[in-house]
């Protein structure tokens, strides 16, 4: 796979008259949602920020797409028992997200793709904010949670039993993206407790609904580090292949948009 492109409407670098001149070309943006957490001790707080960020400006290069600055701040408030970690109120983050996306349809942005790193935690959040996007502000709207686009590659790949948070799919994807911050060395597998929660196996696919409910307060009881699940099973190979399917789904959804008007 190629290197995200220099030639990529990453509107941090832009001027208004260049998002002028662009909005003539596209009328998508990609808003990368992520959180700034704890990710154990092998990969640093910022991870659920790059790996949307990197996908984003795949997708960008490959059609032409605005990308926009990411959402940095989400809902973490079980991963603060380690230093670190932000967390912001639901209904702060949601009216947050929500008004970054409006205010971008002011200058002409009709299609807005929510693309979350810190995916399984503040799904329902984003959920409501694509729908009062869709319903209340006249946006395309569209909540895409990365585990769902990298899924069949995830199932297909992994060699590890568990891998909840900062384990087998995170490692992998960030030695794919950026692998000078991942530390492997002090990467260490933590395997959820057998009388943690009962309902819940704690993986990424598994069982979760209930047992995620219930387990937010209770990270720092399950693990030691930080990571749920086995980080060490991670390979760039298989990171690889989780990008490469992300972006061909997003990709799918950025080119149907295109050849529709909202
Ligand atoms: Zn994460």
């Amino acid at each position: 796979m190629t290197d995200a492109t220099d030639d990529v409407y990453r509107l941090a670098e832009m001027t208004w008259e260049e998002v002028e001149a662009a909005i003539e070309t596209t009328r998508t943006l990609l808003l990368p949602v992520g959180s700034t957490e704890q990710h154990g001790t092998h990969m640093p707080l910022g991870v659920d920020v790059f790996m949307p960020e990197a996908i984003c400006e795949r997708v960008a290069a490959a059609t032409g797409c605005l990308l926009a600055p990411p959402i940095w701040y989400g809902v973490s408030p079980h991963h603060t028992f380690k230093p670190g970690t932000f967390t912001v109120e639901s209904e702060t983050f949601q009216r947050y997200v929500r008004d970054v996306c409006v205010s971008a349809g002011e200058w002409g942005v009709e299609n807005v793709l929510l693309v979350n790193g810190h995916y399984l935690v503040q799904d329902p959040e984003l959920e409501v904010v694509v729908r009062e996007l869709t319903t209340d502000h006249g946006l395309r709207a569209f909540h895409v949670p990365l585990v769902s686009v990298f899924e069949d590659v995830a199932t297909a790949t992994r060699t590890s039993e568990v891998s909840f948070h900062a384990a087998e799919f995170e490692t992998s994807l960030m030695l794919a993206v950026a692998p000078d911050l991942v530390d492997l060395e002090a990467a260490e597998a933590v395997d959820p407790p057998d009388d943690a929660v009962p309902l819940t196996d704690y993986d990424a696919y598994g069982d979760n609904r209930v047992g995620w409910a219930l387990s937010p307060g209770r990270m720092d009881a399950l693990t030691h580090t930080g990571s749920l699940g086995d980080p060490t099973a991670a390979t760039e190979a298989n990171g690889r292949a989780l990008v490469e399917a992300a972006v061909e789904n997003v990709v799918t959804l950025v080119d149907a948009l295109a050849d529709t008007r909202a």
